[in-house]
């Protein structure tokens, strides 16, 4: 028995369908207590039904006009699927776009740690060409003692950034308590890898009503990065960014194992854009750039990465952070390889 409320079956309109045969369609689903999730794709149209199961069996859909085939949804995630929604979906951020061709190129500190560390790297990123800023303002650290982030003093020199280099703002919500400081300060809601399981965090991020870049967690399935996304989209918010950041194996000559594997996976499997996290996965930065070119040339729709004016004393993740002085010569090389993948700069 399928569990109510979440969609069950694929009704593929013909190409040829006309908007009152989608509309007929939709309008039976409702008569029947189902709601319809409408997906005007390039090529037909498709159409997610929501309900019971039985009360779907029972009507004769396949003989509606218009309607070509009619399909179970078989995997476990339904509004985040490719099969759901055949278009991939671009996520447009004050302007800036990811998905579908578009290549977003996300940089800044690992940490907000004081207003001229943060703005110096925003201007790098803006004069590079990157089209978002990362910086955290409350950081889930391994240890208790270590740096946690200014919180709002951050949020406030975040704001400030963006006022200055009109780059959208991307940064990490950890406590639901947080979400309207954060809302404010921010245009994409990160969810960070040790949160992507924090079901009530992502509900709450996605009806924040802005996008939301959320982080394969270190023990994650690529399945249960899907759920999790899930999760968020079902609010009503398809905007999510899926990152992959290197996930825990045997393997410790890099921090984490980055899942190249998972970029096309992902590609097929959903229509939303699918980012990398280099930084986090190598954990040194000699092997950020390699790792960024393999992640562009797997067909990723974006990197976010790491950037400081000082490596060397950032407050967390020193060594994996690239010198801001650096900058520029990676962001070249990484938009004319994602110029070679078909992809234009968002
Ligand atoms: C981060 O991006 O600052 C971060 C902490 O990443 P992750 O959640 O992937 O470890
Ligand atoms: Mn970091």
């Amino acid at each position: 028995m399928a569990a109510v409320g979440s969609p069950e079956l694929l009704i593929v309109m013909s190409a040829s369908a006309t908007g009152e045969q989608v509309d007929e369609v939709v309008s039976r689903l409702a008569e029947a207590g189902a709601d319809a999730h409408v997906s005007p794709g390039k090529d037909a149209t498709v159409i997610g039904a929501i309900g019971e199961r039985d009360l779907l069996a029972a009507l004769p859909l396949e003989g509606f006009p218009g309607v070509e085939q009619v399909l179970p949804i078989l995997k476990p995630y339904k509004l985040v699927s490719r099969e759901l929604t055949p278009d991939s979906t671009v996520i447009d951020v004050n302007g800036r776009r990811i998905g579908d061709g578009y290549f977003g190129l996300i940089a800044g500190p690992c940490a907000v740690e004081h207003r001229e560390q943060t703005l110096e790297t925003a201007r790098v990123v803006a004069a590079a060409g990157g089209t978002m800023l990362r910086g955290g303002a409350y950081k889930p650290r391994t240890s208790p003692y270590a740096f946690q982030g200014l919180g709002e003093e951050a949020l406030a020199i975040l704001a400030e950034a963006r006022a200055e280099t009109g780059l959208p703002i991307v940064t990490e919500l950890m406590d639901p308590r947080h979400v309207e400081a954060v809302l404010d300060a921010t245009d994409v809601i990160q969810v960070g890898a040790r949160n992507m399981q924090n079901f009530t965090l992502l509900a709450e991020a996605g009806r924040a009503g802005k996008p939301v870049l959320l982080k394969r967690g270190i023990s994650a399935s690529v399945e249960e990065l899907l759920m999790a996304a899930e999760y968020v989209v079902k609010e009503g918010n398809a905007r999510v960014l899926l990152c992959e950041r290197g996930i825990r194996t045997f393997e410790r000559s890099t921090r984490f194992t980055l899942d190249i594997g998972a970029i096309p996976v992902l590609k097929l499997e959903t229509h939303l854009p699918v980012i990398v996290d280099p930084s986090h996965a190598a954990g040194r930065r000699e092997l950020v750039p390699p790792l960024a070119r393999a992640a562009v040339a797997a067909g990723a729709d974006g990197i976010i990465v790491e950037v400081h004016p000082e490596p060397e004393h950032a407050l967390s993740d020193a060594s994996q952070q690239i010198p801001a002085a650096e900058f520029e010569a990676f962001a070249a090389e990484i938009r004319a390889l994602a110029s070679l993948m078909g992809r234009t700069i968002g």
